[in-house]
């Protein structure tokens, strides 16, 4: 699918649940966020149909991401229902690693081919106070059994505030580096102010070069993380909500006032 300004739209990330089981400071606040209501959420089904759409509108590239990926109930299942169809190359999920140890094996035997494994700093104290009571051993040992599994290659994504010289950054580089993990560098944003920016050693924030778009836990096709804009497929049905969204993408990000991080999925 080629939109507007002739970006190849190859690369469908989907959002399987707002929900999560951490409350990372720059994504969620404390209390938590009001929850889409149950039945507004896609069902297995529902995603696999729009995937099989996307795909033969020119989809080759799935992640599912969230809120946290693995929390939605049955993931195993829908990741087992999306590597069956005919024409993914890549599929991947974004997770805060929290639950990997218990799913990496199934996952990878489902289908999944690789993780991106949320991680910005190696302090366990300072995890915990980002992630608002995250335990870090959990993350490690997710980022083990993901390599163990073969879920590879395996990419840290590590949000930094300023730089990647900062001192965290500095101990998560070290670390990827001596396991052989791919670090990426994402500079913390704010949605509502529109400060975004590239994300180092990724191609996402390269607005030049954006082959993306994303699907929300309750079925809007949004056309950019930075756009309020979203087409509801319930409503207008998969495939011309996909179509509209790909043809409102806009030539770059500007704000979004309505959207949060763990609803689009980053
Ligand atoms: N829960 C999963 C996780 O944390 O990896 C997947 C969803 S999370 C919204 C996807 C990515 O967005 C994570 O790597 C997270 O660090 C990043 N993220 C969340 N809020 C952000 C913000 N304000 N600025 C930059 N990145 C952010
Ligand atoms: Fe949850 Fe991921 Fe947001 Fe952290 S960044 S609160 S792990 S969705």
């Amino acid at each position: 699918m080629l939109d507007p300004y002739k970006r190849d739209i190859n690369y469908l990330r989907i959002s399987v649940t707002d929900r999560c089981n951490l409350r990372c400071r720059y994504c969620m606040p404390e209390e938590g966020v009001q929850l889409m209501p149950h039945d507004a959420i896609l069902s297995f089904e529902e995603i696999s149909t729009l995937v099989k759409t996307g795909i033969e509108q020119g989809i080759t590239k799935v992640r599912l991401t969230g809120g946290e990926p693995l929390v939605r109930k049955d993931i195993v299942k829908l990741v087992e229902m999306i590597a069956a169809l005919p024409g993914i190359e890549d599929l991947a999920m974004t997770t805060n690693g929290i639950m990997l140890n218990r799913y990496a094996l199934e996952l990878k035997k489902a289908g999944l081919q690789r993780v991106n494994i949320s991680l910005d700093t190696m302090d366990s104290q300072k995890f915990e106070y980002i992630t608002r009571g995250g335990n870090i051993q959990k993350v490690f040992d997710g980022i083990e059994a993901a390599l163990k599994a073969g879920l590879t290659p395996v990419k840290i994504n590590c949000v930094v505030r300023h730089s990647s010289d900062e001192p965290d950054a500095k101990e998560v580089k070290k670390f990827g580096e001596a396991k052989g993990l791919f670090v990426r560098f994402i500079h913390q944003m704010n949605l509502e102010d529109g400060t975004f920016s590239q994300i180092e050693g990724g191609e996402g924030g390269n607005c030049a070069t954006c082959n993306r778009i994303r699907l929300t836990a309750d079925g809007f096709f949004k056309p950019c993380l930075f756009n309020e804009t979203g087409f509801q497929v319930r409503e207008l049905g998969g495939l011309k909500a996909m179509t509209k969204a790909v043809n409102s993408k806009p030539k770059s990000g500007s704000k979004n006032k309505s959207g949060r991080f763990n609803q689009i999925g980053g």
